[in-house]
């Protein structure tokens, strides 16, 4: 027998935990290639294309010849008009050079974590949880500890400024938020990020990072007093703040990998930093992408909203269909494109195929063996939200009841 010559690996990348989100869709796809009928809930991504428009900028980029190296941060007039973007609709005062066009929010996130994480000193950052499963990870790789101050499906998931000041300790760098809020789709009111800015303001050595990447999808048709809000835009906040933002869910573009960061900090310093860890990582975003992202900014808003009025009826639909399950307790979304209901009810039972359903994760995978409607586990998205189960409601009305009825049938099958 040859034995099998493996490479060894190093610690940072063997304790990386594999993406649940992505562990769900892989077994959700190997289930629809066996022909089963499967409901998928469990991606995060508009089901949308991109607007035509926008496409239609990328092919006159490409005929137009920017296919060569572009400037690493972005072009400046990209840069130019994210910032105007963000003075404008969020109150930041932010200029291009503030900016660096990053592969997506995900990318703005580990830049801002590697600049601000100084590995092996046990820097911690602290997650406002149930939080968005990659973060941990990537504060991880960066060298930091990831600490999680959480919410509960009681407290609408949200934290309180007390939580937050217990919570701060001597080796606090940094402090993220994410409203609107994946996995939740809930969304802090503005008096409830001022009162969080507060407690932060006390602590002058804390970043706040403020991941943005839902703004536009929230839903005063589902709850009238819904409003975003950027921490960024207060005076006293605005030169500790980053704020991550991007195309990928608002223009339904999560195929093109363009993000952002952006912040105030030293009259350009931080971002000049950002930009040269971006430079050594990733050279920039391709060329041809930066003239549809000022096509977005300029022309994109009339498909956004038609995206996010289809996204408010959806989400009032899915909400609707799981706030009537004995057995889950969900709190109503206003933003992004989530339900996250608590399953504590169903645990200790069994189902008609013989599963004992003791968590979140035997539970999802009973619905998807038997009831074949994918769901993500909780488990990966921090310590109050284990109980639980994400469902995107950015799939088809027809798919959401279909899969929403199985739901219900399934709970009520468990004995
Ligand atoms: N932040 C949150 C809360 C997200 O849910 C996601 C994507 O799922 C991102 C950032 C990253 O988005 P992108 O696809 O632009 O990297």
């Amino acid at each position: 027998m040859p034995t099998m010559n493996t490479i060894p690996i190093s610690s940072n990348v063997r304790n990386l935990p594999p993406s649940s989100t992505l562990a769900v869709s892989a077994k959700a796809r190997e289930l629809k290639a066996r022909g089963v009928d499967v409901i998928g809930f469990g991606t995060g991504e508009p089901d949308f294309d991109t607007p035509r428009h926008i496409v239609e900028s990328l092919h006159q980029s490409v005929d137009g010849g920017l296919t060569r190296y572009a400037p690493s941060p972005g072009s400046m007039d990209c840069r130019d008009r994210i910032a105007s973007k963000l003075r404008d609709e969020n109150g930041i005062p932010v200029e291009g050079r503030d900016v660096v066009v990053t592969v997506g929010g995900k990318q703005a996130i580990y830049l801002a974590m590697s600049c601000l994480i100084e590995p092996g000193r046990g820097d911690e950052v602290l997650l406002v949880s149930p939080a968005w499963v990659s973060v941990p990870a990537i504060v991880g790789v960066c060298g930091g500890v990831p600490t999680e101050v959480s919410g509960t499906v009681e407290t609408g998931w949200k934290i309180t400024p007390e939580q937050l000041e217990q919570a701060i300790t001597p080796r606090t760098v940094a402090v993220m938020i994410n409203s609107p809020s994946n996995p939740c789709g809930t969304v802090y009111s503005p008096d409830e990020l001022q009162a969080l800015a507060e407690v932060i303001e006390r602590h002058p050595g804390l970043t706040l990072l403020s991941d943005e990447i839902y703004e536009k999808l929230i839903y005063p048709e589902i709850d009238p007093d819904v409003r975003h809000f950027s921490i960024g835009s207060m005076p006293g906040m605005a030169q500790r703040t980053i704020t991550v933002n991007g195309l990928s869910k608002a223009f339904a573009m999560t195929g093109w990998r363009i993000g952002y960061l952006a912040t105030p900090a030293g009259e350009g310093a931080f971002a000049a930093s950002a930009a040269k860890l971006h430079s050594q990582m990733v050279s920039s975003i391709p060329a041809f992408c930066m003239p549809p992202i000022i096509e977005a900014l300029d022309h994109g808003a009339p498909e956004v909203e038609r995206m996010r009025l289809s996204f408010a009826e959806r989400g009032r639909l899915m909400f609707g269909l799981l706030d009537d399950i004995d057995g889950i307790r969900c709190v109503r979304p206003s933003g992004a494109f989530y339900c996250f209901p608590e399953l504590s009810g169903c645990f200790g039972r069994t189902s008609p195929g013989g599963a004992r359903i003791e968590n979140a994760m035997d539970f999802c995978n009973a619905l998807l063996e038997e009831a074949s409607v994918a769901v993500v586990p909780g488990t990966d998205f921090g310590p109050t939200a284990a109980d639980c189960c994400r469902l995107s409601f950015a799939a088809s009305e027809a798919e959401i009841t279909t899969g929403c009825t199985r739901l219900a049938e399934f709970v009520s099958s468990l004995t």
